[in-house]
């Protein structure tokens, strides 16, 4: 077993206190490493180091050397793709073929931002006087990263690269049930050229990551997450009055018209809910089907849905692989019980029989139906394989159900008319939505949310937006006074 250390000031070492806390692999439930829990005095230390590294030159380098720190980055984790999509793989328990797409996102991301670098720039503006008024972008200064545990490294790549590219330094905390892919990325640092202290990782609880967020000299907050943790990270924040973009949960409408092309809407909703086991913020967790192919789409649903293998995520046969902890197991087993009482199953609705699946954290895939929209089920992030099919008649009606969520992380519409399509794109309140698709994502395309599923937008220029402020400078041309006194 594995003993890691985090990255401070380049340094890598212990926690202060000298305590540690174990790693598990959700597929075997077998600690396989363990890493240091990082208290306040760590975090102090961290921030210290982002805020030196940020005064002391890290803010003048050009953008030509960070696009250059970025790309022998990206061209760092293409290299060692295979090794950490196996640790990614055994530490969160996703199937390593979606460890391998992940990873590979990883290295686009930077590759992007590696291009963007050398493109951010201010504005001139025409004032109505002799003066030349510019809008400079400046870096916001030292960003704190707290990360989630179900795609550890793409959601730190998200934060992590535009926070680069901006000039920003940063203390970065991944998830305490997956800092692994991450505590071996950060190896690459030094050797891409990132002078010490501009990335710190540091690993821990929830603890460690309100430390950073109560900490003074911290500029900015950037949040992938829960809405709860959410709305706690906004409430402290508000004390030193910090910058803080919020990327929370969904429960976005999957939305089937009966002229939809049938097999591909039956694989689309399982893929839309499915994927990573279901531990996705833009899972497409509430099916709205038409009822001319209601019972249809349903039956087809039901029976792939019983096809899907789970097993170890290093088996390359596997499609699901376990939930991520413990605690997740129980949630998510916990709202198989409520779905049972509100609504009727279609397949799923435990754990699976197979005497090999027992040790680890499995959970079968689940399909409700019938459901109504106020059922628990149709409105609580369950961030699992459970998925809840509700009928509708028509569009009017389907757009009512779809907005009838305090979230709006993401929505997909399924129709082969596009002006249908188009209507419901206009109207449905979501800051991601899809047509005849779910799921795909692109670095250059914003995310993010409407509504309660967050504040601000990552990747795409936006995600560099995040990490800047912008400076108004007046040049005054007149060389005679004011004239005012
Ligand atoms: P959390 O929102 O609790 O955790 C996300 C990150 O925030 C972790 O790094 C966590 O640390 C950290 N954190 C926890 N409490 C605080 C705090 N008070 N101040 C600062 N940082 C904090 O997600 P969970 O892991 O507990 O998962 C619970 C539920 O959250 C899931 O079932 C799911 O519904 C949702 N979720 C949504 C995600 C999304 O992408 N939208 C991603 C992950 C979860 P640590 O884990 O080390 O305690």
């Amino acid at each position: 077993m594995k003993s890691y250390q985090m990255l401070i000031d380049g340094e890598w070492v212990a926690a202060g206190s000298g305590k540690s806390f174990d790693v598990v692999n959700p597929a075997t439930t077998e600690v396989m490493a363990k890493c240091p829990e990082a208290g306040a005095a760590d975090v102090d230390l961290a921030v210290k180091a982002a805020r030196r590294a940020f005064e002391s030159g890290w803010r003048d380098v050009t953008g030509q050397e960070r696009g250059r720190i970025l790309l022998r980055l990206a061209e760092k984790m293409r290299k060692e793709l295979p090794r950490l999509a196996e640790i990614e793989t055994r530490n969160s328990g996703k199937p390593i073929v979606e460890s391998e797409y992940d990873l590979t996102d990883v290295a686009t991301c930077f590759e992007y931002y590696g291009g963007l670098a050398t493109k951010l720039h201010g504005e001139v503006l025409n004032v109505p006087d002799n003066a030349i008024s510019m809008a400079l972008r400046e870096p916001l200064g030292v960003a704190g990263q707290i990360i989630p545990w179900n795609y550890p490294l793409l959601m730190a790549a998200w934060k992590l690269a535009p926070a680069i590219c901006a000039g920003c330094t940063m203390v970065i905390k991944p998830a305490e049930q997956t800092p692994l892919s991450l505590l071996e990325f950060a190896r690459f640092f030094e050797e891409a050229g990132l002078p010490k202290g501009v990335v710190n990782v540091v690993t821990g609880f929830g603890e460690t990551g309100a430390a950073i967020v109560s900490h003074a000299d911290v500029d900015k907050i950037a949040f992938t997450g829960s809405m709860e943790v959410g709305k706690i990270i906004m409430r402290n924040s508000a004390e030193t009055l910090k910058k803080v973009s919020l990327e929370l949960g969904g429960k976005s409408p999957n939305i089937f018209f009966a002229d939809a092309d049938f097999e591909a809407a039956v694989d689309g909703a399982l893929f839309g809910v499915f994927i990573n086991q279901g531990e996705v913020c833009s899972a497409g967790s509430r099916v709205l089907v038409e009822r001319p192919i209601y019972k249809k789409m349903l039956d087809a649903m039901i029976e792939k849905a019983k096809t899907i293998k789970l097993g170890d995520g290093m088996d390359r046969a596997t499609k699901m692989g376990p939930v991520v902890s413990k605690e997740q197991l129980e949630r998510v087993l916990k709202y198989q019980e409520i779905g049972k009482q509100e609504a009727k199953l279609g397949t799923g609705g435990g754990r699976p029989a197979d005497a090999a699946l027992q040790k680890g954290y499995f959970v079968q895939p689940t399909i409700f139906y019938d459901v109504a929209n106020s059922a628990r089920i149709a409105r609580e992030e369950i961030f699992g394989p459970v998925m809840a099919v509700i009928p509708f008649d028509n569009e009017a009606e389907a757009l009512k159900i779809a907005n009838d969520t305090p979230f709006g992380l993401a929505a997909a519409v399924w129709s082969r008319d596009i002006f249908k399509c188009m209507r419901m794109v206009k109207r449905i309140q979501a800051g991601i939505v899809w047509v005849n698709h779910m799921q795909p994502t692109y670095v250059e395309a914003p995310w993010g949310g409407y509504k309660m599923s967050g504040v601000g937008r990552e990747l795409g220029p936006w995600g560099a937006e995040e990490y800047m402020q912008v400076k108004q400078v007046h040049i005054n041309l007149n060389e005679t006074p004011i004239g005012w006194y």
